[in-house]
């Protein structure tokens, strides 16, 4: 009842979820379709692909635009398919898909939503088998999505799906609407130069559709990225002593929560010499 589709460009669709204000692709051809991200636990991705086949028939692949659980831990329910993703995200949920499903069912379980927990805890972490290192480009009849790596940003591995042909770009969490992008483990300092990358793909009429929010404009992605790289000039400064945290804090463009987990992300990135 709290979800809801949106047509963004034409046969190009983001099923809105109230939970976790996540959004959802769909690109349909005339011979396949393609589902960007499938959900955050075992039941999500089971409705999330009743909710496909209520729209088309056609045989479906799969991308997911990174590890996170919300983006990646549906996807068995669409099995057997094509899973497509960056090798370092199937790297990733190889090292820690485990520990990622335990540490967010222990967040929910402390949330009083054990229901949500008990999902995640039954869920089977399914590796993609169709990696990309830079580019790949899928061939949906009629209509092609393109996806691609644009450099290590909200994680090691972010794939973005661009279909030239509907003029839209699903950014997976490279861009946010609605709430600050998400910095725990992410890289603030390289993330400016990776929507600069993105914009050269995209036009100003192009539908930028992030990994959570409603769909965004160029515009947007250019006011979010000058934010990020703000932030990621104060985290900087910090590190190197020259700007005490709390007032980082107070010139950042996001809330505390996101500039300090910026901070951190930044200062463990440059520890561990990344
Ligand atoms: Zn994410």
């Amino acid at each position: 009842m709290s979800e809801r589709w949106i047509e963004v460009a034409d046969r190009v669709l983001v099923r809105r979820h109230k939970e976790l204000d996540l959004s959802l692709g769909l690109v349909l051809g005339e011979n396949a379709c393609l589902v960007v991200d499938t959900g955050g636990d075992v039941v999500h991705g089971t409705n999330w692909a009743t909710e496909v086949r209520a729209v088309t028939a056609l045989p479906w692949q799969v991308v997911i635009t990174h590890a996170h659980f919300d983006h990646s831990f549906g996807t068995a329910a669409f099995l057997p398919c094509p899973v497509w993703a960056h090798e370092a995200c199937r790297a990733e949920l190889v090292a820690e898909g485990a520990q990622q499903r335990s540490h967010w069912a222990q967040v929910y379980r402390e949330q009083g939503r054990p229901e949500v927990a008990a999902r995640i805890t039954g869920t089977d972490l399914v590796l993609p088998e169709q990696l990309v290192t830079d580019r790949a480009e899928l061939d949906l009849g009629g209509r092609t999505a393109v996806l691609v790596n644009l450099g290590v940003a909200h994680t090691s591995h972010d794939l973005v799906v661009h279909v030239p042909n509907a003029d839209v770009l699903f950014a997976g969490d490279l861009v946010e609407n609605g709430a600050p992008p998400a910095f725990e483990g992410s890289s603030p300092a390289t993330w400016p130069a990776v929507l600069t990358r993105l914009l050269e793909l995209v036009g100003s009429r192009t539908v930028v559709v992030p990994g959570h929010g409603e769909p965004v404009d160029a515009g947007f992605v250019t006011r979010q990225r000058g934010q990020i790289a703000a932030v990621a000039e104060l985290a900087t400064a910090v590190q190197a002593g020259d700007l005490p945290e709390q007032e980082a804090v107070h010139r950042s463009p996001f809330p505390a929560e996101a500039t300090l987990a910026a901070i951190k992300a930044l200062t463990t990135r440059n520890r561990s010499g990344e």
